[in-house]
């Protein structure tokens, strides 16, 4: 299925995207043909999207039901600087407040309306949906309906409502949860009918997964979060006390960190929320408690100091990592003693089959830790899919796939294991073997009489991690088995049997012991990985950050770093070029173009570095790329024809019909190509001019909107850039 032409050019007019991300297209036309719609993607596979752009399609407006009440005003902010009304109702605003967005829904001033659950079954808003009924149902979150979700909400029974008085209206339901029992419960509880069916590939393509082992981590810790300085990054705690312990010893070794944690104040929490969000804190230190609220889009490393109770746990809570599609790493820190700690928990539950399905769930978060095959392919194989890598040759993003093993003579270590399994009379599982491998003296084993095996202390010499690994290793070769169960115990195969028994040799590979060059894990995914100017691309966000905060919202509300990182490799100087980089909307470039431009041009000026030009495909709905040049040409010239006969910016915007801001434009691009070019008659009186070139000066950035605000409103952004472009021209005369 093909979008219509009108749809891709919303998708770049409002969103600045010239193509879909996979599913997307085929989900919008499913939408706009009035059907129901079901959407398993994973976090950042871009589902806002599916009912945003059915949303500005439509007439009359899109209802959003979504439980993120904390996420709410930013999702707002984010399509309203992309030019689409929005707005929300919740128990945040007042009933005003409230009541003055149902009235400008009612009006039909508003594209998409965010509700949160609980509101539907109010009489105020019942009374509004039946009067002004939407046009589009989104579901967001679907899985809350679920009881067999992991964030059940009772609120979300109620939504069963919306089809039985809407019955006509198509319904769209997303998740980033994609077990079978949750999305059947979805299209039954929803009522969804002949619904079609989107489930994308769980694959995190820009993700690298890592276990380390739990020894030296707070060392460990300091450096991958040093690695990535400035970037945003989770690390996950067993409870709230380590969370504040962490925090604090992060804090002392000089890295801005605060903890998190259901047990602080909502004032707090919330406030520790807008620090991460706005980028004034990069890391937080968190128990799982954090994250469902967090639609960030940039963090950049996710750690888990201790081991997560389930796999769905860890990749949910991995998944907050690069969202936006941009490289990010997921690091693990493994012990079996953090098993243990879990199991002293799980012992407590009193119902036999929770017991039970919480060590199961348990023993697979320790295989994950344990495994030495793909992790990709084991966290995907949890959820039901099969994947492989393209090339057969690993995934390329974890630390099994990037490890280069070392091979090892096995064969006496191996006997001894295997043997200590048959005398102990395989009924144990690997702790119990290896305390008798070790040699211990604790009362389990003496009491079993074990102190007095041959084996006892026969490999007293390796470490209890070593002999884990080993036993792991054994387990690859199928020398070893493990029994299922809760309390599995180890078995010696046959082929385990027949190796003793012909005293054969062996060898088996394990990942080398030192620490790795950091560029293995820096070699991850191509995806959006390519060489942009760093320095600019600092300042870029610099820029970013300074522009949110004048307007209150978060950075990456203005634009995505995937963008700032497309503006520091293109480095577009004029509105076309800009306009051409992905992520940069029709509302952006008029918003933001002049002063992102202005941070690029000077910096390219400074370094002689040029413009370059961007792939073709994103010229191909405007024309090819030599015809875009030329006829950008020949506009200039015909506005520097009617300049130069003496017309004003607004004769000549009135003469050529395009607007006075483009006839700016215009000028300042003939005024930077051309040094002899005379602005003279469009620049402010000299007195304005003083006063611009005053507050210029005294904000050393040279940023357009701190000039703005200094100079008040009295003052215009095009007298201001005229006047900035007329000293940078000085500046370059005098250094001629
Ligand atoms: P999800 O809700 O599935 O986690 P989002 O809707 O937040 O994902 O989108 C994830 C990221 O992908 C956002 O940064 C968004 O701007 C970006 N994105 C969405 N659609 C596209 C597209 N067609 N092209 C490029 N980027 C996109
Ligand atoms: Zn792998």
């Amino acid at each position: 299925m093909t979008a219509a032409p009108e749809i891709l050019s919303l998708l770049k007019s409002h969103f600045g995207f010239d193509r879909f991300l996979p599913l997307q297209e085929e989900i919008v036309t499913n939408v706009l043909a009035g059907n129901d719609s079901l959407v398993l993607m994973p976090t950042g596979g871009g589902k806002s999207l599916c009912y945003q752009l059915p949303a500005l399609a439509m007439d009359g407006y899109t209802l959003v039901v979504s439980p993120l009440i904390a996420l709410m005003k930013d999702q707002v902010d984010a399509l309203r600087v992309s030019g689409i009304s929005a707005a929300f109702v919740n128990s945040t605003l007042s009933n005003q407040e409230n009541e003055g967005v149902l009235r400008r829904a009612s009006e039909g001033d508003l594209k998409i309306l965010y509700v949160a659950p609980e509101r539907l079954t109010t009489p105020r808003l019942r009374h509004f949906l039946n009067s002004s009924p939407p046009s589009l149902i989104a579901i967001d979150e679907a899985h809350c309906i679920s009881e067999w979700g992991h964030d059940f909400r009772p609120d979300y029974r109620n939504l069963k409502i919306l089809r039985i008085e809407f019955p006509g209206v198509p319904v769209i339901a997303l998740t980033a949860t994609a077990t079978e029992e949750v999305r059947r419960d979805i299209v039954g509880q929803l009522g969804l009918q002949d619904a079609g069916s989107y489930i994308s590939s769980f694959n995190r393509p820009n993700l690298t997964y890592t276990v380390k082992p739990k020894q030296q981590a707070f060392g460990l810790l300091i450096e991958l979060i040093g690695r990535h300085e400035n970037q945003s990054a989770i690390v996950y705690c067993f409870s709230r006390k380590e969370t504040e312990n962490l925090a604090a010893d992060l804090s002392s070794n000089g890295i801005a960190a605060l903890p998190y944690h259901a047990g602080l104040e909502p004032s707090v929490r919330r406030a520790t929320q807008d620090r991460f969000i706005r980028d004034e804190t990069s890391v937080i230190v968190a128990t799982i408690a954090f994250g469902m609220g967090i639609d960030k889009p940039d963090v950049r490393l996710v750690v888990h100091y201790d081991l997560p109770k389930t796999v769905e746990g860890y990749y949910q809570e991995t998944g907050r990592a690069g969202r936006d599609g941009q490289p990010s790493e997921c690091v693990l820190f493994y012990s079996f003693s953090d098993k243990i700690k879990q199991d002293f928990f799980i012992r407590q539950i009193e119902d036999n089959d929770k017991r039970r399905h919480a060590a199961e769930k348990l023993a697979k978060m320790v295989e994950y830790g344990e495994l030495r095959t793909c992790r990709r392919r084991f966290l995907l194989g949890y959820f039901g899919e099969e994947w492989k890598s393209q090339n057969g040759d690993g995934c390329g993003g974890c630390d099994v796939c990037l490890a280069v093993n070392e091979e090892f003579d096995a064969t006496e270590i191996a006997q001894k294991i295997l043997s200590a399994v048959l005398r102990t009379g395989e009924r144990f599982g690997a702790s119990h073997v290896i305390d008798v491998l070790r040699g211990s003296k604790a009362k389990r084993v003496r009491e079993l009489g074990h102190d007095q095996l041959s084996v006892h202390g026969i490999a007293a010499e390796k470490s209890a991690d070593e002999l884990r690994q080993l036993f792991g290793l054994l387990q690859d070769a199928k020398f070893v088995a493990k029994s299922p169960g809760e309390y599995p115990v180890f078995l010696v195969t046959r082929a385990g049997r027949e190796f003793l028994r012909n005293r054969d040799s062996l060898t088996l590979a394990r990942p080398p012991r030192a620490e790795e060059p950091r560029s293995r894990y820096r070699a991850t995914s191509e995806n959006g990985v390519f060489e942009y100017d760093h320095e600019l691309f600092e300042q870029l966000r610099a820029l970013r950050t300074r522009i949110a905060k004048v307007r209150d919202v978060p950075a990456f509300v203005i634009f995505a770093d995937a963008t700032l990182r497309e503006m520091a490799y293109y480095l577009p100087h004029d509105g076309d070029a800009f306009g051409a980089i992905s992520g940069v909307g029709a509302t952006k470039l008029q918003q933001f173009a002049d002063e992102f431009i202005g941070v690029i041009v000077k910096y390219s000026s400074q370094r002689n570095l040029s413009q370059r030009d961007s792939p073709g495909h994103r010229r191909t709905s405007r024309g090819s790329p030599s015809r875009n040049r030329s006829s950008s040409n020949a506009t200039l010239d015909a506005t520097r024809r009617l300049f130069s006969e003496g017309c004003s910016v607004d004769e000549i915007a009135h003469e050529r019909s395009i607007s006075p801001r483009t006839v700016f434009g215009h000028l300042e691009r003939i005024a930077r190509s051309d040094p002899g070019f005379d602005l003279g008659s469009v620049m402010p009186s000299p007195d304005r001019t003083e006063a611009i070139e005053a507050a210029l000066r005294s904000n050393e950035s040279g940023f357009l909107t701190p000039t703005k605000e200094a100079l008040g409103d009295d003052y215009s952004y095009e007298e201001i850039r005229l006047v900035r472009l007329q000293m940078e021209r000085d500046f370059e005369k005098a250094e001629a």
